[in-house]
């Protein structure tokens, strides 16, 4: 008996007046939605395979297709969901673990939506960022606290390893495997165009890309693939993941399908071998192990390199960050529970975490209160979708933000949510060489160009209404920010007042 012969989430609406049986659409569509009969001369369609990810939509030479939400819904109520009886009904087939790409859906606060940014009128004048100078570079490592001098009174340069950024945005860690060559090219050739960093993720580095060495942050993760010499000598920056705001407490894992030609050969495992990276890293049970981790790493590039932590948000952040703070960290990384990645269990990834706005604020705070917050700059993650969401980062205490989802986005990812088939029809997700040649590494580069230009204008703009002219005086200002729709104690942990105040 068929109990969950669902009906598809998704139907495709053909125009047949349009269409002109160009099929174009069939061969587009890498899951095999549509197909041509030739005896009747027809398009037809599988709905029950579409994902839509607009694709056949973008694609279609005669606007023939609309890809509509179906209709037909499961008897839900506020309690049993169609989503929940769909996933009891998935795993009553299957017994296994739910697996979900991309970020918590779920309807839980976004904070950045209940935070309004100040502007001045009549005193204070705004600044009029096309007319005046207007500084969004930031330098992101451990500031020196006291001026030191040698034994003739010269001033003796103490200042640590830092990364320099031209506008406080950098894109955050994707492995290749995960995601594609056109996707890393894409990410590496902006990043270096742009003037700000992006993130190899666990996967380690192609050796086509040593050449953006001096834009990539190389990340070293509990599996150690592709981490060598060579390759924490060509970063810009080390970063040791310990989590990931997608899923914390555990590992990753890519697939062994995904693990063919440079990807096998880059992360240094042999082809078709699941790459599972273990959820603790096997030599850190402390802040002392991580500490060892941290001098181990700067001591294999010379102390030339800021070291980053990556954590993920969770209950004690504001705790742990201070430990990091003291490891000899450079940086710290704090990846919300809304940030994105290309697999997860689903349960982990919508119930594990907490909101980046609370655990940066609380993070800062406690840095403050310790007189360590020159110690280490923070970076936060875990959807940041627009410019008003970095300018309340800053505000909250962060010194820049990573983006991934909204890289993703402008390089064409249309947030079907399957990454973990390896079927991206955009290009992006996919080992599929067929399907990795549609993203066009000169025009992804360019619109991720656009993306973070068009921000740092934003940025100017919003700062300029502060009457605020660099990120250094915005950083931690919570004066400019007020809440709306927020309760006392979530106002007391964002360290704002309510609008009005
Ligand atoms: S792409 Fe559009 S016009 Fe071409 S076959 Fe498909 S629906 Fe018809
Ligand atoms: S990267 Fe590709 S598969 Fe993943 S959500 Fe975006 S379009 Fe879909």
């Amino acid at each position: 008996m068929a109990i969950n012969n669902f009906y598809p989430e998704f139907e495709v609406v053909r125009n047949d007046s349009r269409c002109i049986r160009c099929r174009v659409c069939e061969r587009q569509c890498a899951n095999e939605v549509h197909s041509y009969d030739t005896e009747g001369n027809i398009m037809l369609s599988d709905e029950s395979k579409c994902v839509d990810c607009q694709r056949c939509v973008s694609l279609c030479p005669t606007r023939a297709l609309k890809i509509v939400k179906s209709d037909c819904v499961f008897r839900e109520n506020a309690n049993w969901s169609e989503n929940t009886i769909k996933e009891i009904f998935k795993q009553a087939d299957s017994g296994a673990v739910l697996l979900s790409s991309m970020g918590n859906p779920n309807p839980l606060p976004v904070y950045w939506d209940k935070i309004l940014i100040n502007a001045s009128q009549v005193t204070n004048p705004p600044i009029d960022p096309l007319r005046e100078p207007m500084e969004t570079r930031v330098y992101l490592g451990k500031k020196p606290t006291d001026i030191e001098r040698d034994e003739h009174g010269n001033l003796i340069d103490n200042q640590m390893p830092q990364l320099k950024l031209s506008v406080p945005v950098m894109f955050s860690a994707m492995s290749y495997g995960s995601i594609s060559y056109n996707a890393h090219e894409s990410l590496a050739r902006a990043a270096e165009k742009l003037g700000i960093f992006y993130n190899t993720g666990e996967g380690g580095l192609h050796e086509d890309f040593y050449k953006y060495g001096a834009n990539t942050i190389v990340q070293v993760a509990s599996g150690r693939f592709g981490v060598h010499k060579g390759y924490l000598e060509t970063g810009a920056a080390i970063e040791i993941k310990m989590g990931q705001g997608a899923k914390p407490g555990i590992g990753g894992h890519l697939p062994g399908a995904k693990i063919v030609g440079d990807v096998s050969r880059t992360r240094m495992i042999p082809e078709g071998s699941d790459a599972i990276s273990p959820a603790p890293h096997h030599d850190i049970y402390s802040i002392e192990d991580l500490r060892q981790l941290v001098y181990s790493l700067k001591e294999a590039t010379a102390y030339k390199k800021p070291v980053i932590v990556k954590v993920a948000a969770v209950h004690n952040i504001a705790a742990i960050a201070s430990g990091i703070a003291r490891s000899g960290a450079d940086i710290i990384s704090i990846d919300g529970f809304r940030g994105g990645t290309g697999a997860a269990p689903t349960r982990i990834r919508d119930n594990v975490g907490i909101p980046i706005e609370l655990a940066l604020a609380s993070v800062d705070k406690r840095l403050r209160d310790e007189g360590i917050r020159n110690n280490v700059s923070l970076v936060v993650g875990g959807s940041i979708r627009s410019s008003a969401d970095v300018v309340k980062a800053i505000a909250l205490g962060a010194d820049a933000c990573y983006i991934g989802t909204a890289a993703l986005l402008a390089l064409g990812c249309h947030l079907c949510r399957t990454c973990q088939t390896g079927k991206c029809n955009w290009g992006i997700a996919t080992q599929r060489t067929d399907l990795v040649k549609r993203l066009n590494p000169d025009l992804g580069y360019k619109r991720l160009c656009n993306l973070v230009t068009a921000w740092q204008h934003e940025i100017k703009e919003l700062m300029g209404g502060m009457g605020i002219n660099s990120i250094e005086a915005l950083r931690g200002n919570r004066l400019m920010l007020r809440g709306v729709g927020l309760n006392e104690k979530e106002l007391e942990i964002l360290g704002i007042s309510y609008a009005g105040e």
